[in-house]
Parts: C-alpha cells; structure tokens; sequence
C-alpha cells in the first residue's frame, strides 16, 4: 500500500545488483520484496509493518551525501537537478548533518538505468545516477530519480493509464512486460494525467525492434511522451499535493486471539506522509470492532500515536475482516482491511485463505496454533488433483500467521482448491483446511 492509500500489486525482477530483500519494479525503482517467493514462508509471519512502500520525507526534507565515487560531471548534473526542484517546489535536499534518513547519489558503474528507491526506506538509501553518455544522465533523469525518492512512480503506470495510452505490447522484449503493468491506484495522488511529466516512459522505452512501445491517445504526438528536461506543471502540482496532504496508515492489520470476552488491545497508527497529521475519528464496521479511541489526535510527521481497539466477543473459529477508516483533517480517509483470526488453544486448527495476487498468481494466507514448521500441500480443479510448483511449505519458526505466493502457469481462469496439511504439528489428527479461489488472468 502507497501512503495515499492506494494499493499496488505488481511483479518484482531480483537482479544481482539489488540488496538482499529488494526487487526492482519498472526497471529503475527499488522496493521491498514482499511477500517472500515460494516454497519459503514469509518470515513476516505476523504481518507487523507489512509493506510500507514510499513514506514521505517529512517536511519535504530530504538530507543527502555525495559517494565519493562521483565524477565532476556526475556532480554538476546532481547539483542543476537539486536547484531544478528548489526552484519549482518546496522539496528541500539538505547536505547531511547527522539525520538517520537520508539520500546517497552513487555511481555505480553499470551501463544500464540510473535507479532509485521508492520513497523514504529509513536509513541510508543509494540513489545511482550512472546512465546516459558516457554515464552522465541528463538533469531531468536525476529529476526522476530523485522523484523516485520522493515517493513517485511512473505515470504511464497508473490504474487509469489505458484512457490515456496505448501500450503496443508486440513491440515490448517480453521480459520488460512487468515494467508495463498498471499499479498505481490512482497514480499520482489526486492528479490528472500527464502526458509532459518528467516521470512518463518514452513512446519507445524497451523496444524490440525500434517501434514505439507506447502510443498517446488524445491526438497526443508520441514524441511529446518521456521527456527529461525538468518538472512539468502536473509534476510541481503533484509534488505539491503529496507533500501538503496528511496521510496516516495503521502499522497492523492482523491480529489474533484466543479471548471469549469482550477485550481491549492498543494499535499504532503512523505518519507517513510529510506532514503533521490531526486524527478527527476512526470509522468502524463494526464486524468484530465496537470502538477506538486515540491516546492523542496529534501526529507529527514521521511519527506515530496509539489507539485503543475495543473488540466484541469471538462467535467462531476463523477469520473475520473488519474495514477501519481513519479520517484526518485536511485529508483523505485512510482505510484498510483489518483481519482478525479466533484460535482456541492447543486446537489443531488451520485456517486458510486464498486470493489472487496478480497474474496467474494466488496468495495464500494460514494460521495453525501447534507450532507446526511443515506443511503438505495438495491443488485441486474440479476435484482433480494438479501439479503445484510446490507441494511442501516450511519454515524455520513455527509461528501462526504464514503467507506465501503461489504462482499457477497456465491456470488462469481455472477455479483451483488449496488443501493444507501440517506435517509436524504437536497435536494428533491435525485438522487439514481448504479454500478455493479463481486464478487471475
Ligand atoms: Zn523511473
């Protein structure tokens, strides 16, 4: 989830020159691998902090360092886009001091894209600006890194994109298909789109043969697409609303319990965005919650304050998702799913849940309480059983909550049904559980 609340789901590339826990999406944006592929169970496994993508700097304060490693001419480029942004925004990079956050321009050698983080990662953060003649990008690519930095991703990939482009996939060398897909919820937040702005692709990005890869509707000219002089008027106004809007997120969103009463439990919401945030009301379904009540209204930015769930009664055993609303003065309700799972101890109970998560891709989600670190599983599609490209999960600590993705080729519209069994439960006769979902196009 991006801090404007969006969601994104999209497929990651591991590439060597990527830290360990890091895949690259649309070939120049780091971000955080999550869930864990296959035949491994996300050490996650709890689900604190799930996939923060893209917190905001707060104030638009951005500290930075220079890697020794950097030409003059790499230098000069990073020095013009630093006042390029300064003049067009209140975005301020500032020289290091001692700030734990912070930017590190590199140049690390390859031929290939400069590249960048996606939003603020916490810590020291390389940003790489060795691409273009003879490793010296133009202004306006270290302008796009930078934004990268910032929290934004391309245009061309928002959700809305196909009203605005074409994308001429016979054109794309198949193994950049991922960098075309849409993720952005709404894109930019707020923004229309733009066709000038210096994060949209060019009209020929990953060609296989010199064809254009990506048409402007609209009577658009191609060549108007991917330009890299500086900031165009959407990129200032959406800098701008990014950075002026509060934007809060829950750090949980599951939670379990073996209580039978009413009970109480605290829950931390953070600050994501850049600036401070007042929390006016949490808004509940009221499925498996009844109330919440903040310590304080007040978040600073980049900080976090606790609230008070009240929740009802357990009625079952299993899952129950419960929609919670933040609103928050001056900005958009923050919602998310948040899902609690009712246990009674030492039952040998595995709940499973099935979803699709992309392409021809399920995510499954299970809890077991008797600290099983194994597990079969078994596929079926009309009762037939098919061939999983695993049929054994485990892990290295037993824990309650797993997920993992499950990646079904030549699947794709087929309804399949997942049968989990732990192997090496601590209880007899462990209960198997299954749940079916339709794999995703
Ligand atoms: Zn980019």
């Amino acid at each position: 989830m991006l801090p404007d609340g969006s969601e994104v789901r999209v497929e990651g590339q591991r590439v060597p020159w990527a830290p360990p826990g890091y895949v690259v999406i649309q070939g120049d944006i780091l971000v955080p691998q999550s869930p864990t592929p296959p035949s491994t169970l996300a050490p996650q496994g709890l689900a604190q902090d799930p996939v923060v993508w893209g917190r905001l700097w707060p104030n638009g304060v951005v500290p930075y360092v220079l890697d020794p490693g950097l030409s003059a001419d790499q230098r000069a480029r990073i020095q013009e886009a630093i006042a390029h942004i300064h003049e067009k925004t209140s975005i301020r990079l500032v020289e290091r001091s001692d700030q734990p956050d912070y930017v590190r321009f590199i140049s690390d050698g390859r031929p290939e894209s400069c590249w960048s983080y996606l939003g603020r990662i916490g810590g020291p953060q390389d940003l790489d600006v060795h691409c273009g003649q003879n490793g010296v990008p133009p202004v306006g690519t270290v302008v796009h890194e930078i934004l990268h930095a910032l929290g934004f991703l391309h245009e061309q990939s928002r959700a809305d994109r196909d009203e605005y482009v074409e994308i001429l996939w016979e054109n794309i060398q198949e193994e950049y298909w991922p960098q075309f897909a849409k993720i952005g919820g709404k894109g930019k937040l707020y923004h229309a789109y733009d066709y000038d702005s210096v994060m949209h692709y060019g009209a020929k990005a990953f060609s296989k043969n010199g064809n254009y890869t990506i048409l402007p509707k609209n009577g658009i000219p191609p060549e108007r697409i991917g330009q890299r002089q500086g900031l165009s008027p959407g990129d200032i106004e959406s800098v701008r609303l990014y950075y002026t809007t509060p934007l809060v997120r829950l750090r949980w969103w599951f939670h379990q319990t073996t209580f039978t009463g009413s009970y109480s439990f605290p829950q931390e919401v953070l600050n994501v965005g850049a600036v401070d945030a007042r929390l006016e009301g949490v808004i509940l379904e009221g499925r498996w919650l009844e109330g919440a009540t903040p310590q304080t209204a007040e978040i600073p930015a980049g900080g976090s304050a606790t609230l008070q769930f009240q929740a009802k009664p357990c009625p079952f055993l299993g899952f129950q998702a419960e929609t919670v609303g933040l609103r928050v003065q001056g900005g958009e309700t923050y919602q998310i799913t948040y899902t609690r799972a009712c246990y009674r101890y030492p039952d040998a109970l595995t709940l499973l849940r099935l979803e699709p998560a992309g392409r021809e891709t399920l995510l499954l989600t299970f809890a077991e309480w008797t600290w099983a670190k194994r597990y079969a599983l078994e596929g079926t599609v009309n009762g037939t059983l098919i061939p999983l490209p695993y049929s054994e999960l485990s892990s290295q600590r037993a824990q309650p909550l797993y997920t993992a993705l499950l990646r079904l080729e030549g699947r794709a519209g087929q309804e399949v049904c997942l049968q989990i069994t732990p192997l090496d439960s601590s209880a007899t006769n462990p209960t198997p559980a299954t749940a079916c979902a339709r794999v995703p196009e």
